[in-house]
């Protein structure tokens, strides 16, 4: 465990490594989400621990247990329409304005990085807030599927455009977001606990220095060059803060 004195020097560290680095790659998950109030389905106040992802986030759930992968996914989506990128999801599009960041790769559906602002956002999990045909990919509204309808020209299941458990990524997002990571002299890992194959992967594959931040850090340590431990929103707004004061 880190104290606070420990992670006030790491954030002064993280601020000048961002300013210095020449292509930084932003990597983020469920934590970077929860200071808008989504639930963090993996963290232990998750509501996920009453349901396992497994059996319904799968194309299994979709074949054969629609009705469970419909309620389900209409749940998310009905969360989240209550629910605004915060503070820290605008501080990386401003980074991104101002050019210190250029890719921000997300294991998030929810759509926020986009929602800030974000131009280079690469969703590998997809996103909640696009549907498809599971047959033909003819494109429903938001609206067919939360009113559970059938494909208007097949009579298929509705899907949100999410990555299913045992589904390959896209595979647009997934290079891009790997060619930005190996060319970047900074990737900065936020609020995910890598525990998804293979976007778990991608801190491995740069050469540059990696900065880990997330509410839990156990296990971290020999993996990434910096950890800082807090909420994700909070250590952006510091650093937004130092890199303010050195531009005035
Ligand atoms: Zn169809």
């Amino acid at each position: 465990m880190k104290s606070s004195q420990d992670n006030s020097e790491h954030i002064v560290t993280l601020a000048e490594w961002l300013q210095k680095s020449k292509h930084t790659t932003i990597l983020t998950g469920a934590g970077m989400s929860t200071e808008s109030n989504i639930p963090d389905f993996r963290s232990k106040e998750g509501w996920w621990n009453n349901i396992d992802p497994r059996t319904v986030a799968t194309t299994e759930a979709l074949d054969n247990h629609y009705d469970l992968f419909h309620e389900f996914y209409s749940m998310r989506i009905n969360l989240l329409e209550n629910c605004l990128p915060h503070r820290g999801h605008h501080i990386l599009v401003e980074w991104e304005q101002q050019g210190l960041i250029q890719a921000i790769c997300t294991q998030n559906v929810d759509g926020f990085h986009s929602a800030a602002g974000g131009q280079h956002v690469y969703e590998l999990h997809g996103s909640i807030n696009k549907f498809h045909c599971a047959d033909c990919s003819k494109i429903p509204s938001k609206e067919q599927f939360l009113n559970k309808d059938r494909c208007s020209q097949c009579g298929g299941k509705l899907r949100p455009n999410v990555v299913l458990f045992g589904e390959m990524l896209p595979e647009e997002s997934w290079s891009t977001s790997l060619s930005h990571i190996r060319k970047s002299d900074l990737v900065v890992v936020i609020g995910t606990s890598l525990e998804v194959y293979p976007a778990s992967q991608l801190p491995q594959m740069t050469e540059g220095k990696t900065v880990y931040i997330n509410t839990e850090t156990n296990g971290k340590n020999q993996d990434f060059s910096l950890i800082i431990q807090d909420k994700a929103g909070a250590v952006l707004a510091k650093v937004n803060e130092i890199i303010e004061k050195k531009e005035k």
